[in-house]
């Protein structure tokens, strides 16, 4: 398992792990050249924080998030660390592809806000087109289909819908299937564009897409910190202030 290993003094940290065990550092440059680049991080590390009082964090492993794709090299993400007795958030980040990851210790917490709904009405508008070459659809009646989804998809409760599990490639987007009553609402208007066989396709094809494909509704998230005052400054603070307040009332 990886361990961070956290100076209680400084509030520094670093990982102290084989690159072995950690596959984010495979992005460029040898294998070895990493590894000795990691482990001469360490020893910095130890040497710098020497007689000082060290502790090691575990990484909760389920709980690394980030607003860009895994795979991407250079990017921001958090994850929770704790010493069994505070929870710490960890940003892991990286300036530039050439240059090792940095961590830094954030007393708080993270949370995920939605920021935005929306449909994939480019995949949508794609996907018609493909599956209705034979009798192609009126631009027009394109156009208001994608602008009746819209209007649906605007008053539907995110919070109230089914997520897809599968793995999104990052936090910032997740899918969700249309709920019941937006279904039948849009089928219902349906009626209002198409007529007689174009609507048996569109609901056909409405039938088809809901469950896993074009028609799945985006969540777009951001990665909110919460940031709280570290007990130990808060205690400082208090001592200065005290410490004040003496020196005030002897004048
Ligand atoms: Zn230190």
């Amino acid at each position: 398992m990886n361990m961070l290993v956290r100076c209680i003094n400084c509030d520094e940290i670093t990982l102290k792990t084989p690159f072995d065990q950690c596959p984010e550092y495979d992005t460029s440059g040898s294998f070895e050249s990493f590894n000795t680049l990691e482990k001469d991080d360490f020893k910095d590390f130890l040497q710098n924080h020497h007689g000082h009082r060290l502790e090691d964090l575990k990484i909760l492993e389920d709980s690394f998030i980030s607003e860009k794709d895994y795979a991407e090299p250079v990017k921001t993400s958090y994850f929770k660390a704790t010493n069994g007795r505070e929870s710490f958030v960890v940003k892991k980040f990286r300036d530039k592809i050439d240059e090792p990851l940095k961590y830094q210790l954030i007393y708080g917490d993270y949370s995920l806000k939605c920021v935005g709904i929306e449909i994939q009405s480019k995949e949508i508008v794609n996907q018609l087109n493909a599956e209705f070459k034979k009798y192609p659809l009126h631009q027009n009646r394109i156009d208001a289909f994608v602008n009746l989804l819209q209007s649906v998809v605007k008053t539907t409760d995110i919070k109230k819908l089914e997520r897809i599990p599968e793995e999104s490639s990052n936090a910032s987007e997740i899918y969700y299937k249309m709920d019941d009553i937006s279904l039948a609402y849009l089928l219902r208007n349906c009626h209002n564009i198409f007529k007689g066989d174009e609507y048996t396709h569109i609901e056909e094809f409405i039938h088809r897409h809901k469950e896993d494909g074009v028609l799945l509704i985006k969540a777009i998230y951001k990665i909110q910190i919460i940031e709280m005052v570290n007990s130990r400054k808060r205690a400082m603070a208090a001592q200065i202030h005290s410490e004040k307040r003496r020196v005030a009332e002897k004048g």
